[in-house]
């Protein structure tokens, strides 16, 4: 009988280009899958309903492959450094093998569970996979330093050589009868309901979950709009960018197989601009990799400001502020809309994300903290490194080095959104309202009245001022400090 093997999945809901599953069932082609449903993570304050429902759809995908493909998944619900070992065990499985991931909790777990592997003597091997470079592998040239900054980081992760997506798993050999019964009196649950976990999401998702819907996306992308994608990315009435951002969250799809749709797309662009989109759909990857990488080697962003001035910023405290932000109800067009795309579809437009931030730090001038999490709890591809990030990135309190990035959310509207396309689908109230005042936020006060839409809750130019004055008065606190100290 051959050895049995446990693959224990995360965030790599697939079986085609899966390096880790690849080497298990190189082992032995008695490879079983497991996905444990972690209470803390379920529990977390920054759980999203949409995120549980992506989740939900892709592991019966998953499960009905394993199926296809002769074996299966086992659910289990309990901590997974506990509930793993204790199953392996019971079926005296030769090795678990598993996929690194960069975050602190699962960094901590994952070495807790090798750990609780090695003391019931059974193997743990794990691979990377969700990078196409691992963050040991992108380092500065001088000092073999970790990247902070993006553009040398792209300019060297452009350069290297990418690796070949990994075939999918065929042939695989089941549990036995006798098998079966030990992994029910060991905690084997069925796959569980949305409500069942103590969630509810009935909206719909902007990708269907699952690894055949993400593939026929991807093809669909690399067919119709990667070549456009250098304009069309910022224009958030457009279906200009992928929507593949659950699947890449999830891993319902393999980070190679999508690098190599960009390399034959490059192969069919005739054009400047063609080539031009695909390059730059290619730095967005890169953007990924990036917040993945410097998560990895400065775990403390998960706590915090990178940057020294923000660490005790003079942030407004104004929960009817946050409030109105989090509901789509400024009285700023652009705002609310995107506040509202994010409310009814757990997603939103990279363009109109920058937009929020913005508005929330800048204009509100409240913590990026409250928005970072208000983004965790509501979108289905909430992920802490790239969230991190562009919450860093927004708010001037990350790695970037230009820090004072204020937008104005009309010039903005009148950029991105110039027929106010975007804005009068996500308010409805304002359909009426003509195109001018939609995009200048300037709304004639009888039109409010009617829609019954709010005046803007604060003057974007006062709002700035003052929060460059408080920047400047942190920044000239923190040079007296050196000063002193020196
Ligand atoms: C404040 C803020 C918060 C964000 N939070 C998240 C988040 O929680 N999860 C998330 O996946 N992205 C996040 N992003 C990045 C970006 O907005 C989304 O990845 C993108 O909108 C997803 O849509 P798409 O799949 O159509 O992207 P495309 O434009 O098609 O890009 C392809 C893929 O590249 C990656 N990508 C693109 N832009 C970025 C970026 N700026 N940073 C990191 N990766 C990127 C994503 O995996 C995306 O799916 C955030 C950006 C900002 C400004």
């Amino acid at each position: 009988m051959a050895d049995l093997i446990l693959f224990w999945h995360r965030r790599d809901l697939r079986l085609s280009d899966n390096i880790g599953l690849a080497m298990a069932r190189q082992r032995s082609a008695k490879v079983v899958g497991i996905f444990c449903f972690d209470p803390a993570i379920l529990q977390a304050e920054d759980i999203a309903a949409v995120r549980v429902d992506y989740l939900l759809g892709s592991l019966k995908a998953l499960k009905a492959s394993y199926q296809a493909a002769g074996s299966d998944l086992i659910f289990l619900q309990d901590n997974p450094i506990t509930a793993l070992p204790r199953l392996a065990q019971a079926l005296d499985a030769k090795a678990v093998f598993w996929n690194w991931d960069v975050e602190p909790y699962a960094q901590t777990r994952d070495d807790a569970m090798i750990k609780a592997l090695q003391e019931i003597g059974i193997a743990a091997h794990t691979e990377w996979d969700q990078l196409l470079h691992t963050p040991y592998d992108i380092v500065s040239k001088a000092k073999s330093a970790p990247y902070t900054v993006y553009g040398p980081f792209w300019k060297n992760w452009a350069t290297k050589d990418k690796a070949d997506p990994y075939p999918a798993l065929q042939g695989l050999e089941g549990l036995s009868d006798k098998q079966q019964e030990i992994v029910q009196k060991n905690g084997a649950i069925a796959i569980p309901a949305l409500q069942d976990l103590g969630f509810s999401w009935d909206n719909g998702q902007i990708l269907e979950p699952g690894e055949t819907a993400a593939q026929r996306t991807l093809e669909y992308f690399a067919a119709k709009h990667i070549e456009a994608y250098d304009d069309a990315r910022n224009f958030p009435a457009q279906p200009g960018t992928s929507t593949l951002s659950p699947a890449l969250k999830f891993g319902t799809i393999g980070i190679r197989t999508i690098w190599q749709a960009t390399i034959a797309a490059r192969t069919q662009a005739r054009s400047d601009e063609a080539h031009t989109g695909i390059r730059t759909w290619q730095q967005e990857l890169a953007w990924r990799e990036f917040y993945q990488h410097v998560m990895f080697h400065f775990p403390e962003l998960a706590d915090g400001p990178y940057r020294e001035h923000f660490k005790n910023f003079p942030w407004e405290d104004n929960d009817s502020h946050f409030q109105a932000w989090c509901a789509g109800h400024t009285g700023y067009p652009i705002i609310d809309a995107a506040m509202r795309q994010l409310n009814e579809t757990g997603w939103m437009h990279n363009r109109c994300r920058m937009i929020v931030a913005s508005f929330l730090t800048k204009d509100l001038i409240l913590d990026w903290r409250l928005g970072e999490k208000y983004f965790m709890q509501h979108l289905v591809d909430g992920d802490l490194s790239a969230n991190n990030g562009g919450w860093q990135w927004s708010a001037s309190s990350g790695m970037d080095p230009k820090p004072l990035r204020i937008f104005n959310p009309a010039s903005q509207a009148k950029k991105f959104d110039a027929d106010a396309e975007y804005i009068r689908h996500w308010i409805p109230e304002l359909r009426a309202v003509e195109t001018a005042q939609l995009i200048s936020g300037v709304i004639d006060a009888s039109d409010l009245a009617r829609a019954g839409y709010p005046k803007p809750i604060v003057d974007h130019s006062v709002q700035q001022r003052e929060f460059k004055a408080r920047y400047a008065a942190q920044k000239a606190k923190l040079t007296d400090i050196s000063a002193s100290l020196s």
